[in-house]
C-alpha cells in the first residue's frame, strides 16, 4: 500500500516519521510538483516551461519518482533526479539530454572526427558518479576547450543539471 500524507506512521513520541514525497517532472527534466501527495493541487498535466506533459512514475519500471523529503530539516531545494532510484533507468531527461550533447559533440568542426567521437563517448560517464567520471571529466574538458568558447557554453548549458558532483568539480570548478 502507498502511504498517503494523512496515513504516514508516527515515531514513539508522536512526531510524523520523516518521508519522501512523489515528484512529478516533465519529460524534459523540469520540476512541475515536488510534492504531488502533500501538494496534489499543484500538479499539471503539461510543463510550463517547455510544454511537454508530466509523469510522476519512472517508464521503465513503473515506480514513483522520489520527490520532496519531508522532515523536520527542510531542504527546499530538489534537484531533478537524473535515474530511476528503482530501476536504475536514465529518466527521460537525462537520455535526451544526453542525446543533445551527442548530437552537438558532432557539429564541433574544431575537431577531428575521432576527438568528436571521443568527446561524445565521454558524456555518459559525466552523469554518473564512477570510477570512471573523473577520467571522462577531463578528456571531456581537453576536447571541449580545443573546441572553442561557444563549444564550452553550449555543453555546460546542456549538461549541467545532469552531470554528477564530481564531473562538474573537474569541468566547471567555479559552478555552484
Ligand atoms: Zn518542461
Ligand atoms: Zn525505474
Amino acid at each position: 500500500m502507498v502511504a498517503t500524507a494523512m496515513t504516514r506512521r508516527r515515531d514513539p513520541y508522536g512526531q510524523d516519521e520523516p518521508w519522501y514525497d512523489v515528484a512529478q517532472v516533465c519529460m524534459n527534466g523540469h520540476v512541475t510538483n515536488a510534492a504531488t501527495e502533500l501538494r496534489p493541487q499543484h500538479n499539471q498535466k503539461h510543463c510550463e516551461t517547455c510544454g511537454t506533459a508530466t509523469i510522476t512514475k519512472c517508464p521503465k519500471c513503473n515506480a514513483d519518482i522520489r520527490g520532496e523529503y519531508h522532515s523536520i530539516l527542510i531542504d527546499p531545494k530538489f534537484p531533478t533526479p537524473p535515474f530511476c532510484i528503482t530501476c536504475g533507468a536514465a529518466f527521460p531527461w537525462t537520455e535526451a539530454k544526453l542525446n543533445a550533447a551527442r548530437e552537438l559533440a558532432m557539429e564541433q568542426d574544431a575537431l577531428t572526427p575521432e576527438e568528436r567521437e571521443q568527446l561524445a563517448k565521454s558524456l555518459d560517464d559525466l552523469v554518473r558518479d564512477t570510477p570512471q567520471t573523473i577520467v571522462a571529466a577531463t578528456r571531456f574538458k581537453k576536447l571541449v576547450t580545443k573546441a572553442g568558447a561557444g563549444a564550452a557554453a553550449g555543453f555546460k548549458d546542456i549538461l549541467i543539471s545532469v552531470a554528477a558532483e564530481l564531473a562538474k568539480k573537474t569541468i566547471w570548478p567555479a559552478a555552484p
